[in-house]
């Protein structure tokens, strides 16, 4: 095991009260596997991945309880300097927007060899031929001349290639990749969504891969993780899920993605907006916009319910088996 969250709680300390933002979360990641977190905004999967990554604002983010365990410690233990070292060396991440991720001012080139003049003590001359290599890598096209050129100079899908290239400099255990496809368009996503999934089994990395998009992690993901206001509700092998969901929020996702076949006919989508993380529903906290919900889930907060049948498989809903087969 690679990496092991266990019951992870987070909150966030705000004027008007304390926001739950990640509330018992526990996920594993093999070396080589990779686990998509698909959520809406306010589920909670970009802060359980700060929270893993140790770059959780402190304060008003606070990690109430849980453990990080990655590769055998728990990093929730270390002291800042420790993890200073695992972040970037051991683990990366990679955000959704590289134009705010990169230093304008710098060149390309130096922003990639400071990986290894810093974290490696190589001398510059190496470190810029690193760069290249790097750049290469990620298939970026006259590496060898663009290396001195400006962030603003690339593309949106050229800066994230960037970004995957610095992810990947010092060879980590572990990438976090926070929606590193949305800010492109459709084509150029498919694109680099398939060049991290190709260094990821080249490097036998864990990848976790937060999205909000179903859509983009069927043909790259292992495993998926759905949250929904900070919590788990299913977890699943991918086709799995895909098949037949076990619980009504994945199910109304699925039947919220575009289909050819369906062509002009009206998109199912989830009643209502995901509640807020300072006042969630008692009970089943998706009860509000549930099509199953009965009066047992406005009272009782479902566990994550192994799927009988389906190893591997966790579902947070009392009636997975009705939604399993419904
Ligand atoms: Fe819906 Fe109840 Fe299942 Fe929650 S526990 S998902 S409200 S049926
Ligand atoms: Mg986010």
């Amino acid at each position: 095991m690679l990496l092991d969250v266990r019951d992870l709680h987070v909150e966030f300390h705000t004027r008007d009260g304390v926001a739950k933002a990640v509330n018992g979360v526990s996920y594993q990641v093999d070396a080589g596997e990779t686990l998509a977190v698909l959520g809406e905004s306010g589920s909670g999967k970009s802060v359980t991945a700060q929270a893993i990554m140790g770059i959780l604002d402190v304060p008003p983010g606070r990690i109430t309880g849980g453990e990080v365990v990655f590769q055998d410690r728990d990093l929730l233990k270390l002291k800042e300097e420790e993890r200073r070292k695992v972040r970037g060396a051991e683990m990366a991440m990679i955000f959704q927007d590289a134009l705010s991720a990169l230093n304008p001012v710098i060149p390309v080139g130096d922003q990639l060899g400071e990986m290894f003049t810093v974290h490696r003590g190589m001398s510059r001359k190496d470190a810029r031929a690193k760069a290249v290599e790097l750049m290469d890598r990620v298939r970026i096209p006259a590496a060898r001349e663009r290396v001195r050129q400006y962030p603003h100079q690339f593309s949106g899908g050229m800066r994230q290639r960037i970004m995957i290239a610095m992810a990947l400099a010092l060879e980590p255990k572990l990438i976090i990749a926070d929606e590193p496809t949305t800010a492109l368009d459709v084509t150029v996503q498919a694109q680099v969504m398939e060049l991290l999934a190709e260094l990821q089994r080249e490097y036998r990395m864990g990848l976790i891969l937060i999205t909000h998009d179903l859509g983009v992690v069927a043909d790259v993901a292992d495993r998926i993780a759905v949250m929904y206001a900070g919590r788990i509700v299913e977890s699943a092998p991918v086709h799995d899920l895909y098949k037949a969901p076990a619980h009504p929020y994945t199910r109304g996702l699925l039947d919220s993605i575009p289909r050819l076949d369906q062509k002009g006919q009206e998109l199912y989508a989830i009643k209502g907006l995901p509640p807020s993380l300072l006042n969630i529903p008692p009970g089943c906290a998706f009860h509000p916009r549930c099509p199953l919900a009965r009066d047992v889930c406005t009272t009782d907060e479902p566990p994550l319910y192994d799927v009988e049948g389906h190893p591997g498989r966790g579902s947070a809903c009392h009636f997975w088996r009705e939604c399993l087969h419904g």
